[in-house]
């Protein structure tokens, strides 16, 4: 029989394994003549007792097994150690807080089975989430997609079904600073998505804050588009063409109508203005060294502690 190998990033979720087991057993159940379940718990260095219940449920259950990171290294680790140790024909990645409905699994299968390579899920709506942030994500979609060439959709979740090959062709992309959204869409193949009502969390709490997003979706842009350089050689062009326009009309007014001292006002700001846009440049172009002595370094994604593989 072909395998099933859920991937599951767990970052202080103590509460929510056990729910999470009970919710995708079920699903095991039902898909029980067709596929074997492999379970893969990533534990991301949490501090409450995730490892310590990650133990138990692997005792418990011979199909369900855990790394366990030394630190907290992100959900992006998480998510590459599970691919690299997952040994299943068929690959999920899955929120362990029940956001992503586990009897979905069911209908993705099905239409792997019809011929799909990847069966993504996306959110229909973004109920029970803070306006402003569904504000900001919504902006983040449209302005990646207009500079990125990797699509990008909206509302996508990371819970997907791939098959073999296409997690082969993720693993193949090595690289650092890993913005997953976008390498997933990277690979290509032949994708397909279901959408479905958004949920909550089933208990704990999210680890992302405002703040955590946006940084996120400033690692997308850096990763995933030339954007941010353009707009810093854009400002560089405009600001050039328009000192020249300067020039050209204090020579004019000085050959013309003589000269003056007054203006000391504008200089200054204009020299504000220059000035602000060389430290907006330099600071773009210093994200991008960042991230190419980052990639140098080659550093692994992360350290496992412990393991029952
Ligand atoms: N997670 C992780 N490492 C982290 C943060 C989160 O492995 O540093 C896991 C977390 O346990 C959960 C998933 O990533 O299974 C999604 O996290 P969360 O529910 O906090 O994010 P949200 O659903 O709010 O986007
Ligand atoms: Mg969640």
């Amino acid at each position: 029989m072909q395998i099933l190998s859920i991937i599951i990033p767990c970052y202080n979720e103590e509460e929510t394994i056990s729910p999470f087991l009970a919710a995708t057993k079920e699903v095991e159940k039902e898909l029980s003549n067709e596929l074997v379940f492999e379970y893969l718990f990533v534990n991301d260095g949490s501090k409450d007792a995730t490892l310590k219940i990650l133990r138990e449920v692997a005792q418990d259950f011979d199909n369900v097994h855990y790394l366990s990171f030394s630190r907290n290294f992100g959900k992006e680790a998480g998510l590459l150690a599970g691919l690299e140790h997952a040994k299943g024909d068929f690959i999920t990645v899955m929120d362990v807080d029940l956001q992503d409905p586990p009897e979905l699994l069911i209908q993705m299968y099905e239409k792997i089975k019809g011929g799909c390579d990847v069966v993504g899920t996306r959110r229909a709506d973004r109920s029970g989430e803070p306006p402003i942030r569904s504000f900001f994500s919504k902006l983040f979609y449209k302005l990646i997609n207009k500079v990125s060439d990797t699509e990008m959709i909206d509302g996508a979740r990371d819970f997907r079904l791939m098959t073999r090959q296409v997690v082969d062709s993720i693993l193949e992309l090595q690289e650092v600073n890993r913005f997953s959204k976008g390498l997933f869409s990277w690979v290509g193949f032949e994708v397909d998505y279901i959408s479905y009502e958004n949920r909550e969390r089933i208990a704990g709490e999210t680890s992302w804050s405002f703040w955590s997003l946006l940084n996120y979706s400033l690692e997308g842009f850096i990763n995933f588009s030339e954007a941010p350089l353009n707009l810093s050689v854009w400002a560089g062009i405009s600001s050039f063409l328009m000192s020249i326009l300067g020039i050209l009309f204090v020579v004019v007014r000085k050959v013309t109508i003589g000269g003056s001292i007054t203006g000391w006002a504008s200089t200054v700001s204009i020299i504000l203005f220059i000035g602000g846009i060389q430290l907006l440049a330099i600071g773009i172009i210093g994200k991008y060294i960042a991230k190419i002595f980052l990639e140098t370094k080659k550093r692994p994604i992360y350290i496992i502690k412990e393991q029952n593989l």
